[in-house]
């Protein structure tokens, strides 16, 4: 393998030389500490950048083993690495020279969550840390002398910054392996304690602004505190820090499986709440204030859209008869309106396998929601086509086992179906079940209920992989992810602004490829939705997400990509304009 000085040699020798030149470096070059791989060379210097990995032997990174024993600490511990290697690549003030992308160096570390991510891998052999950087140009003539500062330079003092356990933050290290591992062993246990989300004692929800995911400071953030009603005590794996010495438990507040319903004055803290609870699915970093809200991982949230596309659905669980004799048991529209949107995305997500739903009023149609006594009166059932949330909620538990919590300060007909209610005051949560339903008996709702059939079942559906196109002019893939909630597919785009618990734009770019993936392997015109998600999460399971990448080679990773769930993935598909599905009837059955 060449060395760091045949390196050095090669970028001396191509110095002014047009910038294809650079095509000369790719390949693997040995350093003292570590392998430098430049797996992909940008075309020039305006162009994607180049892609490189360091990896370093486990013997002279010396990370100690119990940092990333087991997949939980592994993902907690990669995520560390990679977020120091980024600090350390933004520190030393090096003046960036040169056009376009010259002296660029990216590393896609994470945000306020900690996600399974490609951009640094911890093996027992070997911890490798994953960049983009643009090699440095002047017009479009090679800058060998930059590039090699930058290389050679450079990059071992971020290799080292990230990766070497002498010159990591230990302390800081190990407070936050454990602290994803506290996180995700209180997720693991949810279920058998009958809980669909936690929200510890202290634990500070609101954020900086309506722009920042950081955590709001100072005095005027009020800390979380369970109503003592509510109040459980789970133990934890690792000690933290309490108020008085290290402690072995967290008390906070349990939110029951069933319906929870969160009421409260305007500006209490009701959506706060509920934000929270939606991030909840990802552990969080420490310090974020949330990382004691710990949320089950298959709720998922759920608002009005209108105006996006839905494909066969069957939602005449909530509207039926709707004018000109439209189908409702397998729905289509280019343009759905806000019920239908929203009863759509109620029915997909329980179709992704999602064990409960959150909801705001905020976000909500109102006719979606609620139907009252008076509008009853008004407009005949028979030409309302809608049945409301509100006669559906208690059915989706009993029977289909799927919880909802649901904030709603407007209106008091949901106090018949909650099974606990949950009063915001000034940020602080009470327990008000009792009350409510006192007060529901006393003042009945006056409505008639409408539901015309019962919910038992959702019917699956089958999509077509002949309605995935990647392809874009010559381009056979041209899949990317434009922002955080945009993905490029082929000549599509896929509008996923109403996706909300997609939290990272590396997610993104994972879900564009995962669906790709899921339209090639496992969209046999046969297998469900369900079991197409399902079959992709084998494949993270099995391999992680290096699989992903459709220009993939063995040795070659895009080091940008971050783990979705299921449910994101099928919301990308479901919004896929071009998308077509099957319901399987009679005479074409599905599979058993
Ligand atoms: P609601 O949904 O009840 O109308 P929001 O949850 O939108 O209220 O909160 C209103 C405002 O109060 C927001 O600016 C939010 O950041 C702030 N807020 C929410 N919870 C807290 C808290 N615990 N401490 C301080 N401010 C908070
Ligand atoms: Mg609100």
């Amino acid at each position: 393998m060449p060395s760091a000085d045949d390196l050095r040699h090669t970028l001396s020798r191509i110095d002014g030389r047009g910038y294809k030149a650079y095509q000369e470096i790719r390949g693997s070059f040995e350093f003292p500490r570590f392998h430098l791989h430049v797996d992909h060379v940008q075309g020039d210097p305006f162009a994607t950048p180049s892609k490189l990995r360091v990896r370093m032997p486990m013997r002279e990174a010396g990370l100690p083993p119990q940092l990333f024993e087991g997949a939980v600490r592994r993902t907690a511990c990669e995520d560390f690495l990679a977020r120091c290697a980024r600090t350390g690549s933004q520190r030393g003030g090096r003046q960036r020279r040169g056009s376009g992308k010259s002296g660029v160096i990216e590393i896609d570390a994470g945000g306020q969550e900690v996600l399974e991510r490609t951009a640094a891998v911890v093996t027992p052999d070997w911890v490798e840390v994953r960049l983009q950087l643009g090699l440095p140009a002047d017009g479009r003539r090679v800058l060998g002398r930059e590039a090699e500062a930058l290389l050679c330079h450079e990059l071992p003092r971020i290799a080292e910054a990230g990766l070497c356990w002498s010159q990591l933050p230990q302390d800081e290290a190990r407070r936050f392996v454990e602290c994803v591992e506290n996180q995700e062993h209180i997720r693991a246990r949810l279920s058998e304690l009958e809980l669909v989300a936690f929200v510890g004692d202290g634990a500070i929800l609101p954020r900086e602004s309506g722009a920042s995911d950081r955590p709001l400071s100072g005095p005027q953030a009020v800390p979380f505190r369970s109503p003592d009603p509510l109040r459980v005590t789970l133990h934890l794996p690792n000690p933290i820090e309490g108020p008085d010495g290290p402690r072995d438990s967290i008390t906070g507040m349990g939110i029951r499986r069933g319906v929870t319903l969160i009421v409260g004055g305007g500006y209490h803290g009701k959506s706060t709440l509920l934000h929270a609870l939606e991030r909840g699915v990802y552990p969080h970093v420490p310090g974020d204030g949330r990382e004691w809200v710990v949320s089950a991982p298959a709720l998922v949230k759920i608002r009005a859209e209108d105006g996006r596309r839905v494909e066969r659905v069957d939602i005449s669980a909530f509207i039926s008869d709707l004018p000109q004799g439209r189908s409702t048991t397998a729905f289509s529209s280019n343009d759905a309106s806000g019920s239908t949107s929203q009863a759509a995305n109620i029915v997909e997500s329980i179709e992704a396998g999602a064990t409960g739903l959150l909801l705001d009023e905020d976000t909500s149609a109102t006719n979606f929601m609620v139907r009252d006594a008076r509008m009853q009166a008004l407009v005949h059932k028979e030409f309302e086509p809608i049945t409301p949330f509100l006669e559906r909620v208690r059915e989706l538990y009993d029977t289909l086992g799927v919880s909802t919590v649901l904030v709603m300060g407007g209106c008091g007909d949901y106090f018949d179906a909650a099974d606990c209610v949950i009063s915001m005051r000034e940020y602080r949560p009470c327990e008000v079940t009792g009350e409510a339903k006192r007060i529901a008996a006393e003042h009945g709702t006056g409505r008639q209920t409408e539901a015309r059939a019962p919910l038992d079942r959702i019917a699956p559906r089958i999509p077509l992989a002949e309605s995935f196109d990647p392809s874009r002019g010559r381009r056979g893939v041209a899949i990317d992810a434009r922002d955080l909630d945009r993905i490029l597919f082929g000549s599509e785009t896929i509008d996923l602004r109403c996706v909300e618990q997609l939290v990272d734009r590396s997610q993104t770019r994972a879900v564009g490829n995962a669906i790709h993936l899921a339209a090639r392997r496992f969209m046999d015109g046969h297998a469900t939705l369900r079991e197409v998600i399902e079959g992709v999460e084998a494949c993270f399971d099995e391999r992680g997400l290096d699989g992903l990448d459709p220009f993939h080679r063995p040795e070659q990773h895009p080091g940008n990509l971050a783990r979705p769930r299921r449910f994101e993935i099928a919301a990308a598909i479901n919004r896929l304009r071009s998308v077509r599905m099957r319901q399987p009837g009679p005479a074409s059955p599905g599979r058993t």
